[in-house]
Formats: structure tokens, sequence, C-alpha cells
């Protein structure tokens, strides 16, 4: 057997043979060794979110034969409405709608909305500003098929300051057309903190106070077992989210999904297929094993994922960069944001991650004008699923404050990897010396 002080030595020279220095590796260590209670806790999520899975699992007879592929319409493919069943239950939700054909979250979005949302009516952001690909989507931005062509109009109202729910707003922008409230739970590109599933609760509640009847959906991307709660759980009668990022468990090849209330799915499911198919129709062309087996593992996947943005947060913060959220802060995405203040430290540690890849890792990622955005943004993933944001990469739009949008890792031992090598780019490249 190999005593620590072998072990040691093996893992350095491992280290260095895949470019990280010893000095950033010490660095590292100094790190990880104060996070052992969060990761403790972390663990517990995950614990508590593999029973609920299984539990949903076991409750609809999962079996080999929900494996098989279907093909042309789909009809009576029995995986996939057992999937959904799994899905709707482990999100404590009566129905949900799982589907390959749902491209991305986006996607999922655009349907949820675009089905429960009709000519007239309202759509209300209590939230702030959504998510970028949502400009387009809601017609905030000018643009082809968005909901604003089709006569449905957006208002919205800011957080204040200090990031609590302006209610007075909130209550003075309801009125008799507003039909649907979009929550979104993840800060995604903005500098906000993400919103706990507690809180989404009593914003929920503030909400259906001033307004019974008004629909509340959460875009719930990235939040997906980061608690033991899903914002279904807490009133909200839409959870919306892509299965290339947390639920998939970085197998699912593709897809969205919805859960939550049964007549609202089935609205989402005719405007996904069309009125009179709705959920009956849709082939898994083999896709289903991965999705059901992505769902499986997604607790314990997002846990190292969460492992990794909190090691993250603690390393850049001690080296004096902001980090979004904080080093102690507690967590309610797998979002990690560090604003590195200059466009080369945002490429340098873009440079770290792709480095760290099991794919794709000899390119140099440079920023690009991506569909949907209106910044340049520069990306870095080696992944096996193209696009997936479960697995380790990093983003961000070149614009002040120059930050990177760190997420992912299957594993966190990968992720600490990437966030290694990130770190020694940016002391390659002169941006950080190490004490
Ligand atoms: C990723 C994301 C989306 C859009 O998802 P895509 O799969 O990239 O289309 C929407 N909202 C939030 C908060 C996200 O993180």
């Amino acid at each position: 057997m190999r005593d620590d002080k072998e072990q040691e030595l093996l893992l350095n020279t491992m280290y260095r043979e895949l470019g990280v220095s010893d000095p950033v590796l010490a660095y590292g260590r100094q790190v990880e060794a104060k996070l052992a209670e969060r990761f403790v806790e972390i663990d517990r999520t995950a614990e508590y979110n593999q029973l609920k899975v299984l539990r949903a699992m076991q409750k609809n007879r999962v079996c080999a034969e929900h494996f098989a592929a279907s093909s042309g319409y789909g009809y009576n493919d029995d995986g996939r409405d057992t999937l959904e069943a799994v899905y709707a239950d482990a999100f404590g939700a009566p129905a949900a709608l799982v589907r390959p054909q749902i491209i991305c979250g986006t996607q999922a979005l655009y349907l949820a909305l675009s089905a429960n949302l009709l000519p007239g009516e309202e759509l209300f952001s209590p939230v702030g500003k959504p998510y970028d690909t949502l400009e387009e989507v809601i017609g905030i931005r000018p643009s082809i098929g968005s909901l604003a062509e089709y006569g449905v109009t957006y208002a919205q109202a800011d957080l204040l300051p200090d990031g609590r729910f302006d209610y007075e707003a909130i209550r003075a922008a309801i009125g008799p057309r507003t039909k649907l409230a979009t929550i979104q739970r993840s800060k995604g590109y903005a500098s906000r903190p993400t919103l706990s599933v507690a809180r989404i609760g009593e914003l929920i509640a503030f909400l259906k106070q001033c307004k019974p009847d008004l629909i509340c959906m959460v875009d719930n991307c990235y939040g997906e077992f980061v608690e033991e709660q899903e914002p279904t759980e807490v009133g909200a009668d839409l959870i919306v989210g892509s299965l290339i990022k947390n639920p998939g468990g970085g197998l699912a090849p593709c897809g969205g999904y919805i859960a939550g209330r049964e007549d609202l799915i089935e609205r989402c499911a005719r405007r996904l297929s069309s009125p009179g198919l709705g959920k009956e129709v849709g082939a898994n062309l083999g896709v289903n094993r991965d999705l059901y087996q992505g769902f499986f593992l997604a607790p314990t996947v997002t846990a190292g994922a969460l492992k990794g943005a909190i090691f993250a947060a603690n390393l850049y913060e001690r080296l004096g960069y902001r980090v979004i959220p904080d080093g102690s802060e507690s967590r309610h995405d797998i979002i990690q944001a560090v604003e590195l203040k200059s466009p080369q430290a945002l490429c340098a540690f873009c440079e770290g991650i792709q480095a760290a890849a099991p794919v794709d890792s000899y390119v140099t990622p440079v920023p690009w004008d991506m569909p949907g955005y209106d910044s340049q943004v520069i990306m870095a993933a080696g992944a096996f699923v193209q696009g997936s944001s479960i697995e380790l990469s990093a983003d961000g739009p070149l614009r002040p404050p120059y930050t990177a949008f760190f997420q992912g890792g299957l594993t966190w031992q990968h992720a600490r990897l990437g966030i290694l090598l990130s770190l020694e780019k940016l002391v390659e490249k002169g941006i950080v010396t190490l004490a």
C-alpha cells in the first residue's frame, strides 16, 4: 500500500503533467482544506435528492422496456409517458412534458409562454430583466416571431438595489390583463443573487394574493437538485428547464422539460405537437435510456458541479476578485460568477477551463457573435454533448466587468482541475501573482 506522502507525490506529478504547477496546486489545496463542512452539506442534499428520484422511478415501475426506441408518430410510447410521470413525481408536480423535441431551455420557455399567453394578455417579470435569450422571445428586443408580434405585452418590476422584491411595484404592475408571471430562479448573466426556493415561495404567495388566478412560472434552469425542494413544491404552476443542464445528468443528448399543472402542461403539449395530438405523439428515437439514467445521476452530478462552484468562489475571492455568490453564501444554482475586470483575464480564465476538458482540450476559445446575445461572448467547453453546461464550462459576455460565468463539471475532480488550470493561465499571463 502507498502511504499518504507517496500518494501526494503521485498526484502532484499527474497535475504537473496536466499543466498545473506546484504553487497553483498548493494554493488550491489551501482553499480546499477549508471547505470540508460545506461539502458534507452538499452530499446530504444529494442523498435526499437521490432518494427522491429513486422513489419516483420505483413508484412508476420503470423497467427495461421503457428504454426501447420509438419512431414515426411515437404512439403508445410507454417509456416516454413513464419518464414524464417520473419527472412529475420527483418534482412534486401533477404533470410533466419531457421531450427530446424541445431543443433547449430557451425553446422550453418559449413553449411554456406561447402556449399559455393569448393575444391581449400580459406577461410579467417581478424579478427584473430575464435571461438574455428571452429578450427576443418576449420582444423586449424586437424579433420575428416574438410574443410581442402576437400581441402579448410585457411588464417588469425590478428588484430593489439590495436584491429584495419590490412588493409595491409588483402590486402596481399587476392588472386585469396580467396572465402569467415569469420568475427566473438563477441569476443567469445578471449580477443579482439567485433566488432560493423559499424566497420563490414567498414571492408566489404574494403574487397569488394580488391575483389568485395568475399563472406563476419559474425558469428553473441550473436550479434542479441544488436544494431538497423544487419551486413546484412551493406553489409554482410551472417549472421549466433544459436537459443539457442539471436534470439530464450529463447523459441526456438534448431536450427540455416543463412540469406543473395538468391543464397548463396539456396546452404546452398541444403547442409542441398540435391541437388534437398533444402528448400522445413524439417518437423518442432511442434516447430514453439516457434520459432516465441521466435523471438518476442528476442529484450527484449536480453536487459535483456545486462543489466546483464553491471551490472557484473561495479561490478567486481569496485572490481579491469579486465573486457572486461569495465564498460563504448558501447556493441556489450551480453558476459561479467571477468578475475578472479585463478582457484578457476573462479569456485566460476560459482558456484554462478549455485546457482541462476531456474533449477539445487542445483548442483555444475566442470571443464570437453568438445568436441571441447582444455582445460578443467567449465560451469554453470541451463537452461530450455540444453546448451542455452541466459539463464543465465557462462563458461570459465581453463587456465590463468581464465576468466569467463558470458552471458544471460532471465530477468534482474534473471541476477542480478546470479551476486550477484557469488560475494557472492567469499566473502564466502575469495577471495574478501568487504570494
Ligand atoms: C441556460 C438558461 C436559459 C436558456 O437555456 P438554453 O438551453 O441555453 O437555451 C434560460 N434561462 C436561464 C436562467 C438559463 O440559465
